[in-house]
């Protein structure tokens, strides 16, 4: 039998600073959502490559963590440089593997850098804390490394969401395994390169390849100090459970229903451009995505300019695909459900053909309005182009139902008014707010992270907050005062 040759060498765990087969892993398809295509096959890797990468991750802890950090950011400073030198083949890897289009992909790449500069500036940020408490007693308070650490990745940002980690991570002194999305495994495999060519030590960081099975697997080794998790809020869930169960530091970052409240006095060009977008970035794939609008009062003005702002958004142009066939056929039931329910759909993404590319997974920008709350699309995480607009009477209203939805990653508000836009800062409950903005993600030296079912655990995943994340706390007390009468109270 003929075997076809793929695009890209079969996906490899990454141990020591090589790339290694196991040899013993069931393996998935790794498919290019844009054409539908395999490109490349990934391990699905279980408990034994899991302690390889651990053993060697515990080898590489104690020189790591014993470099100075000054020292360790002169790293992460070359290999900044390297992802703006690797840019484009970075964007195109993550375009390939994840569908987005090359805009959105180099984007994520650019975020990937600004990561990186942030950790960068580690050194400025985490001196300890030094008092004399009392005659010739000195106390210090230093943040040190917790030791191997694991972060698990979602498909929708083969690039970024690794870089969540990776650089604060690291340059703070832990050793990590990285576990990426099993559908979009290529991008990790050159980050790891390219660390290694900027002269990260072997070790330091590790890739195993897997799905639930590695995941678990990563929850329960005893030689993994914390987990990181950034997926849907069901395995969420389960991961924070687990990791936590067994006495691991956790944070883990699920799914969202982001809601956008736009007031009539809203400017409507600049509101209808930016909720298009929203809706429609990275195919509605982001968890920062604006996936539902409330209209408060008479605002068909602006429903209309957004109407027109999200039909010039054509895909296989600056629209990418989905991920999968089941993901574009489940969006495209959403749509289909609202509608028999009485929902009016303004702008119909279902069917959606790219020439060229007819078995790509593409699914069209969509504006479904009338939607009403109890509606699944109204409710449940959609991840795709589609806007489910509801209708209400009154700011309190509107916020009502944002406030009534068990996620909490971001929310916005579109008004010329001062004073409606603080109620809103006020009264919603997300994590990340937005004022005349659609995807209000905070920029590094903020950290990013939701409330509610948007994520479990007590820190947010990067800026200042990842710090306490990645560190403990040691405190050291010493006594240089010869008298033998004085003690630490004196
Ligand atoms: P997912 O939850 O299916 O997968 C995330 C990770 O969990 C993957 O590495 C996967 O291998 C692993 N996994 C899958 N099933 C598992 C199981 N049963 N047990 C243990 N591990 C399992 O998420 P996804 O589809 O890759 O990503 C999309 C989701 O991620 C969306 O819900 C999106 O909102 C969310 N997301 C959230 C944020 C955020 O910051 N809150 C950012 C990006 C993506």
């Amino acid at each position: 039998m003929e075997v076809a040759v793929l695009k890209y060498p079969a996906v490899r765990n990454y141990v020591a600073g090589q790339f290694v087969e196991d040899a013993g892993a069931r393996t998935l398809e790794v498919f290019c959502p844009l054409t539908g295509a395999v490109i490349s096959t990934v391990p699905l890797s279980g408990g034994a490559a899991l302690d390889q990468a651990v053993q060697a991750a515990q080898a590489a802890f104690p020189a790591w963590s014993a470099t100075p950090i000054k020292e360790r950011v002169q790293i992460f400073y070359r290999y900044k440089v390297l992802l703006e030198r690797d840019m484009q083949a970075l964007a195109e890897l993550v375009r390939e593997e994840n569908g987005k289009t090359l805009d959105e992909a180099r984007a994520e790449v650019e975020k990937a850098v600004e990561l990186t500069e942030f950790a960068c500036s580690m050194p400025q940020l985490i001196q300890g804390e030094f008092l004399e408490v009392s005659k010739g007693v000195e106390a210090r308070v230093e943040r040190k490394p917790l030791g191997v650490v694991a972060s698990i990745a979602p498909f929708n940002f083969p690039n970024m969401v690794p870089h969540w980690t990776i650089p604060n991570a690291l340059v703070l002194g832990n050793c990590m395994i990285l576990k990426p999305s099993e559908v979009v495994p290529l991008s990790a495999g050159r980050i790891a390169e390219l660390l290694k060519e900027a002269g990260l030590p072997d070790g330091v960081l590790n890739i195993v390849h897997g799905d639930r099975e590695i995941v678990e697997a990563i929850c329960d080794h005893p030689g993994i100090e914390a987990v990181s998790f950034v997926g849907s809020t069901r395995i969420a869930k389960v991961v924070y459970r687990r990791a936590t169960s067994n006495l691991k530091r956790c944070v883990a970052l699920g799914g969202a229903k982001n809601h956008l409240m736009v007031l009539p006095d809203a400017h409507p060009d600049m509101t209808a451009s930016n909720v298009a977008a929203s809706m429609s970035g990275c195919a509605g794939q982001r968890c920062m995505a604006g996936s539902t609008m409330v209209g408060v009062g008479q605002v068909d003005h602006i429903v209309q300019k957004l109407v027109e702002e999200a039909r010039k958004i054509v895909p296989g142009q600056s629209l990418g695909s989905v991920i999968s066939r089941e993901a574009k056929e489940r969006i495209e039931g959403y749509i289909t459900e609202a509608e028999q329910a009485g929902a009016r759909v303004l702008l119909d993404g279902r069917n959606a053909v790219v020439p060229g590319q007819e078995d790509g997974y593409y699914v069209g920008p969509t504006v479904v309005d009338y939607v009403t709350p109890d509606m699944r699309i109204a409710q449940e995480e959609v991840f795709g182009p589609v806007l489910a607009i509801l209708r209400t009477n009154t700011l309190d209203e509107a916020l009502a139902i944002e406030n009534a939805n068990p996620y909490g990653n971001a929310a916005a508000v579109f008004t010329q008014s001062g004073s409606m836009a603080r109620y809103v800062m006020d009264h919603a409950s997300a994590g990340m707010i937005g004022v005349n903005i659609g995807v209000p993600v905070p920029r590094e030296p903020f950290s990013f992270g939701g409330w509610n079912e948007s994520k479990f655990g007590a820190c947010d995943i990067t800026g200042k907050s990842s710090i306490e994340f990645w560190t403990q706390l040691k405190k050291t007390t010493t006594k240089w005062n010869p008298e033998s009468r004085v003690n630490w109270m004196s």
